[in-house]
């Protein structure tokens, strides 16, 4: 039997608990249903030593606090105040080494901006207030498994594969979004509002940022498709292709 891929997962600090690093287990719980074992990263430097990240086999960026604005360019908006400069900087880096050695991975909410930052594009600092979306991207009272909208999935796209739907419905915890999309990247979903709400890298093993958080139903599974997808692509390195039987 072969050793299941190492999946390295993200985790940060807060600004409401000063001194931790904090990690849902949402995201843990999902990685380990589908196959992977879970390893969760501090932001810390030693940890993006080559020969450590050569073991990991695939890698999720998980959601958190907003990225830095100096670091796209912007001046911050008032509603900017959670931020760790300590883990954009370490997650610049992952994310960098990651694609220099197209390990597959999974980018997910502020995981998805950050990948978009780390990639030369922008952000928008506050969906509300700064495009007047009607749409509700930042209802942080509702439960984590209630939908908040509905997303299309642009046809041809390795998440439509995934999903097998032109359309789903995601929750919604976000109050930041792509603006400028990074040269590489591809949107392949978007809200009712034109937002974008997932990116792909074509051209890698396995490259999927989402702005939702499919974590958080990893007890109903209706998203284990893209968890399922990471570990496979992890775990096959020589073997393009889709997920098929997850
Ligand atoms: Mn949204």
């Amino acid at each position: 039997m072969s050793v299941p891929p190492l999946i390295g997962i993200t985790s940060g600090g807060e600004p409401s608990f000063p001194g931790c690093y904090i990690l849902r287990q949402d995201y843990v719980r999902s990685v380990e249903l589908s196959g992977g074992v879970p390893l969760v990263l501090a932001p810390a430097g030693a940890a993006l030593h080559p020969a450590l990240l050569s073991k990991l086999d695939g890698l999720v960026l998980t959601g958190g606090t907003d990225v830095v604005p100096r670091l796209y360019g912007g001046a911050p908006h008032p509603t900017v105040t959670d931020t760790s400069a300590e883990r954009d900087e370490f997650e610049m880096k992952l994310v960098h080494e990651a694609l220099a050695h197209d390990l597959p991975l999974l980018a997910i909410c502020r995981g998805m901006q950050l990948l978009n930052v780390a990639l030369g594009g922008t952000l928008v600092q506050d969906i509300r207030t700064v495009t007047g979306s009607a749409i509700r991207h930042d209802d942080f009272a509702l439960p984590r498994t209630d939908v908040a909208h509905a997303v299309s999935v642009r046809s041809g796209s390795r998440l439509h594969a995934l999903l097998g739907r032109d359309e789903v419905e995601v929750n919604s915890l976000h109050h930041q979004a792509v603006d400028r999309l990074a040269t590489p990247l591809v949107a392949t979903a978007f809200a009712p509002d034109g937002l974008v709400e997932a990116v792909e890298l074509p051209a890698r093993r396995f490259v999927l940022g989402v702005q939702w958080h499919p974590e958080a139903w990893w007890r109903e599974g209706r998203f284990a498709r893209l968890f399922c997808a990471l570990v496979e692509a992890a775990e096959a390195p020589t073997i393009p292709g889709l997920a098929a039987t997850c």
